[in-house]
């Protein structure tokens, strides 16, 4: 059930296309904390760290949190099964280093107790920073400004930057600032939300040491199970022409550098405060504390202002290549909305070299930052057109746990190898098979983000290299996952499989599953086929590590020709699966509104009996192969399946309306846009408070970039049929093909394409080919307004 929950009054949260900001200070703000520390997260795809107030206070649910940094625990069943994980993974909460407390002749300053005059805190969207900017007035009348610029640095992925200002306007005053760095033993998680999973109660974070000097403290710690090292430190800059004298303590958990000021009216005190994280396997107390040292050494030596600078330039880069902009009538908003969401998949996965995305980055602990098929299916898109180095990284951290999925399928009693649904360490760690383990689509999900990576980037070595061994495994693992049976032919069929709906388990021959399987086998066979004849030398080594035969390639290329897939000649679509269409399906009139998300209000049993939709399933395939698909068959699937679908998955509307667009249904493609695109800031899921929702966010970029845009890409060749909501005046992204930059620009009546960057490219606009090269940069051509042709007698654009 798709509703705004979120609804700041825009006079606090003003529309602004470059900042996301609460403008002037209201009681009522407070009521949007724990909302507002993910609106104001900081992250650079490493390092993250929620949106709090520096002086700690008011807080919901603060986080630090470092890329793939966690610990182990038992997953403890009440009936034990074989094969089931015994291990889980969390995403460890590390120390905060962002307290900075103010008393102010002794009285201390927060937001929420404090007489505030002037107010204002927000994201520069165009900087990468968080910016405060307050004025309050104490007891006594002393009117104090307190302004503060936060980063987490692109440019080192291993520092965080706090610049903190006071001046006491209008008298003399004792000031005293303690800066701190603490780590907090978790707390119980008191929730029955699965989403958020189990925490530690305890110590976790176990201290190997400390070491303190002028404005400097680290602190070491491991953990037990993981095996992990990490240091945390923080160093400052002391900047003002009032007296002041500093003392630092420091101790297993916690640090603090107190400043205590003579303030002198008007004269401001300014502190700057540089954090490193740093952690690492098999490596002693001493060497961490010595990495985090010297990412401070480098900070301080740089100082603030050249940290910022670094910073901006790479945030700027980032909007040179993957801005969006659109003018978008009814919703002016919108910009703003964009700029936010894109700015979270920046701060998703600029650095997360060696990493993967967890579902909801580094911005809330959700599903224990795991990386689930999120990635490949609905963020690798995005970074393949704008980022392709991090595209790379994520397969190749991928690659990196081919040997754990080999395990994996042997533990399953496999050949090949299999993924796991959700992770940090290349290990399953989710404990309920049927929506985990289960969902084997996530191996065809990665073969075909994989493709997609190859073929925009051009990136054949990635492929020799890593690629094939994936493929060959991962087929293998089809091939003995399914089986070939006679009843009604020989067909290739597999059993037992979820696919991307959640709300319907184990089933036999998944449409989504079977044609995304389909889809990597004859990949894996094609691509050994294309080694053996262009490149012997590398098919040797892949055949050295992986012992392929041509009989192997053949099987699959047996198994894609005699793939099953469910049709109903009755409806004229794809069934889910096998038994979907038997399935009563579900009491949509009587179900109250607030018994959304469904899976927070009735057993498994009951949606896996019905038919009632999670997010989008046969749909996605319908996306993701569209060239396999007329428009009449997507329009009958998507006639059928929409009503049935919940969206109670984030990952639903986004696809919806790609498809929506395609087959000429433009206001359901509006309205499904602009749930995707305020998912978070509208606070749709009504958990937003947790972290925000990175495939959806991805995904609302497919949804222009795919769905308005029209772009299509199979096989490599790029094609767009642009068509733009009714009320919007323009749209343009930005995309990188191999090694060519250009932007698309679209407006009711003409799409503009203009290369900005490389020697040009060949691509098709509504079928006919258009070339964009350096001396023939920009080419414009009628936006059609034509729905498309095989649905214009059955459109019903209010459908
Ligand atoms: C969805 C999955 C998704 C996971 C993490 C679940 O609610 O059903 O498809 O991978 O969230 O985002």
């Amino acid at each position: 059930m798709l509703r705004r929950r979120l609804d700041p009054p825009r006079d606090i949260f003003p529309i602004n296309d470059w900042a996301l900001a609460v403008v002037g200070y209201r009681r009522e703000v407070l009521q949007y904390t724990g909302q507002a520390e993910t609106m104001f997260a900081l992250a650079n795809g490493f390092l993250g760290m929620r949106g709090t107030h520096e002086e700690d206070h008011p807080v919901q649910e603060d986080g630090t949190f470092l890329n793939g940094f966690y610990e182990i625990r038992p997953i403890v069943y009440g009936e034990h099964a074989y094969g089931f994980p015994k291990v889980g993974q969390t995403m460890l909460n590390c120390p905060n280093g962002k307290i900075i407390k103010l008393y102010v002749d002794d009285q201390p300053f927060d937001v929420a107790n404090s007489e505030v005059l002037e107010y204002y805190r927000g994201l520069d969207l165009r900087e990468g920073v968080l910016r405060r900017e307050v004025t309050f007035e104490t007891a006594t009348g002393k009117r104090v400004r307190v302004t503060s610029v936060r980063l987490v640095s692109l440019a080192q992925r291993n520092l965080a930057a706090i610049r903190y200002e006071v001046t006491v306007e209008n008298a003399d005053a004792d000031v005293i600032v303690s800066s701190e760095l603490i780590n907090r033993q978790p707390l119980p998680v008191e929730t029955s939300d699965p989403r958020l999973g189990q925490g530690f109660v305890g110590r976790v974070l176990h201290p190997t040491g400390h070491r303190a000097g002028d404005l400097r403290a680290i602190l070491s710690f491991c953990t037990k199970g993981s095996g992990l090292a990490l240091g945390c430190g923080m160093d400052h800059q002391i900047d003002t022409a009032c007296e002041c004298a500093t003392t630092l303590s420091c101790e297993d958990d916690i640090a603090t550098l107190v400043v205590k000021v003579a303030a002198r009216a008007g004269e401001p005190f300014r502190l700057s405060k540089f954090l490193s994280y740093h952690y690492a396997a098999g490596v002693e107390p001493r060497e961490i504390r010595a990495r985090t040292a010297w990412t401070l050494d480098r900070a301080v030596e740089e100082g603030f202002e050249r940290v910022h600078e670094r910073h901006k330039t790479l945030v700027q880069n980032f909007w040179e290549r993957a801005d969006v902009e659109v003018e978008a009538g009814r919703n002016p908003e919108k910009q703003q909305i964009l700029r936010w969401n894109l700015f979270q998949l920046l701060q998703a996965s600029e650095r997360a070299e060696g990493c993967g995305i967890g579902a909801r980055g580094l911005t809330g602990r959700t599903y224990e930052g795991h990386y689930f098929w999120d990635i490949e299916i609905y963020v690798l898109p995005f970074l393949i057109y704008t980022q392709p180095r991090m595209a790379r990284s994520l397969l190749k951290h991928r690659y990196d746990h081919l040997d754990k999925a080999r395990a994996r399928a042997r533990e399953l009693s496999h050949p090949g190898a299999t993924f796991p649904w959700r992770t940090i360490n290349g290990e399953e760690a989710s404990a309920y098979y049927a929506a985990g383990t289960a969902q084997y689509h996530i191996n065809a999900d990665i073969m075909y983000a994989l493709r997609k990576y190859v073929e925009v980037s051009g990136d054949e070595e990635f492929l020799h290299r890593y690629g094939a061994e994936m493929l060959v495994e991962t087929a293998r693992f089809w091939l003995d996952l399914g089986g070939f049976t006679e009843r009604n032919g020989r067909q290739f069929r597999i059993n037992g499989v979820t696919g991307p709906d959640e709300y319907t388990a184990i089933v036999n021959n998944n449409y989504f599953t079977n044609v995304m399987a389909r889809e990597n086998l004859s990949y894996a066979a094609s691509t050994v086929r294309m080694l053996a004849e262009q490149h012997p030398e590398t098919l040797r080594a892949l055949v050295r590590r992986t012992g392929v035969t041509m009989d192997e390639v053949e099987a699959w290329e047996e198994a894609v020709a005699l793939m099953y897939l469910p049709y109903d000649e009755q409806l004229g679509i794809f069934p889910q699966d096998d038994s979907f269409l038997d399935k009563e399906v579900w009491d949509f009139a009587n179900t109250p509104e607030d018994h959304y998300p469904l899976l927070l209000h009735y057993h498994p049993l009951n949606l896996y009996r019905h038919q009632v939709i999670k997010q989008a399933d046969t749909i996605l395939a319908l996306f993701l192969l569209g060239d396999q698909y007329t428009i009449e068959e997507k329009k009958r699937n998507f006639d059928y399946y929409d009503p049935l679908t919940t969206h109670d998955s984030s990952l639903s509307v986004c696809i919806q309306s790609i498809v929506a667009a395609e087959i000429g249904y433009m206001e359901k493609a509006r309205e499904y846009f602009n749930f995707a695109a305020v998912m978070d800031l509208a606070d749709v899921g009504g958990n937003m408070m947790h972290g925000a929702h990175i495939a959806s966010i991805g995904g609302t970029w497919l949804a222009l970039a795919y769905g308005f845009g029209g772009m299509r890409d199979h096989g490599g060749h790029i094609s767009f049929r642009p068509r733009l909501p009714d009320d919007w005046r323009r749209a343009s992204f930005r995309l990188t093909v191999r090694d060519s930059f250009f932007e698309v620009e679209i407006r009711p009546d003409r799409t503009t394409y203009t290369l900005h960057r490389g020697p040009g490219l060949i691509f098709a606009h509504e079928g006919e080919p258009v070339e964009l090269r350096p001396d023939a940069s920009v080419v414009s051509r009628p936006t059609s307004t034509a729905v498309p042709e095989e649905v214009a007698a059955e459109f019903d654009a209010t459908a």
